[in-house]
């Protein structure tokens, strides 16, 4: 593990801690096709293929630009601007990772006139969300660390950016627990709970080694969970004993 950084500035993984940023991410590529491939297969109407594709494509894209990103950063560090830009690309993804994740419960399950309206509002949250990264991501960061001022900015910009993942990952949750339907709620609640103790790990470069890679793993045990529910309750074909 590398010392810690000031807040506003990147931490730089060491040798180890960037092949597991880059391994952690990468063993879920393929997963992922494959489980968006089933629920494709599986789909029996219009919204059914339409939600598979969305959010098939907004999981594998999480996991492809991750593994990207972090893989340019460890072996081509001298490319700084497409590094920049790739960093904003993994930021961005996980607004529509978040908006695809939310889409198949609020495409396929019976809404309220009210709740209905979730499902557009989470594509204006991520839209936002993808606009303000690419304004703000680590605009003032470290580059002029020296001016007291552009630091506590960049710091600023960073708690921004959280709070946004936050709120664009419990807003929607309160559509969904007003649904008629509660089945699969234990299991999104419990994916959700899996991102929240990720996100210790996140906020804890050079004092945890392998911090963003164990960011890594929880997300895939949260993006796992919610896979599951997802086939389960919203794709799998019913036994003929199973109550409708
Ligand atoms: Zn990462």
């Amino acid at each position: 593990m590398n010392h810690r950084v000031p807040s506003n500035c990147r931490y730089q993984p060491t040798e180890y801690e960037h092949a597991a940023n880059c391994a952690t991410h990468a063993l879920w590529i393929l997963p992922s096709i494959l489980g968006s491939s089933i629920l494709y297969i599986l789909s029996d109407d219009q919204w059914e293929t339409i939600s598979a594709w969305i959010y098939g494509f907004g999981l594998s894209s999480l996991f492809i630009v991750s593994t990207i990103f972090h893989t340019i950063s460890w072996k081509k560090r001298h490319l700084r601007t497409v590094e920049h830009c790739l960093h904003m690309f993994d930021r961005m993804v996980i607004y529509f990772f978040i908006a695809a994740s939310y889409a198949p419960w609020l495409n396929l399950r019976e809404l309220g006139p009210w709740a209905s309206h979730m499902r557009w509002i989470i594509w204006i949250m991520a839209s936002i969300g993808t606009v303000y990264v690419f304004f703000f991501h680590e605009r003032t960061c470290c580059r002029e660390s020296l001016l007291p001022r552009a630091a506590s900015l960049c710091r600023r910009y960073k708690l921004v950016e959280l709070v946004c993942y936050v709120i664009m990952g419990f807003f929607p949750a309160l559509v969904i627990l007003s649904m008629p339907n509660r089945d699969g709620l234990p299991e999104l609640v419990a994916g959700g709970f899996f991102y929240c103790l990720g996100m210790v790990f996140f906020k804890s470069d050079g004092r945890i080694p392998f911090a963003h890679a164990i960011w890594h793993l929880f997300v895939a045990i949260g993006a796992g969970i919610h896979y599951y529910a997802i086939w389960r309750y919203l794709y799998r074909p019913l036994d003929a004993s199973e109550p409708r």
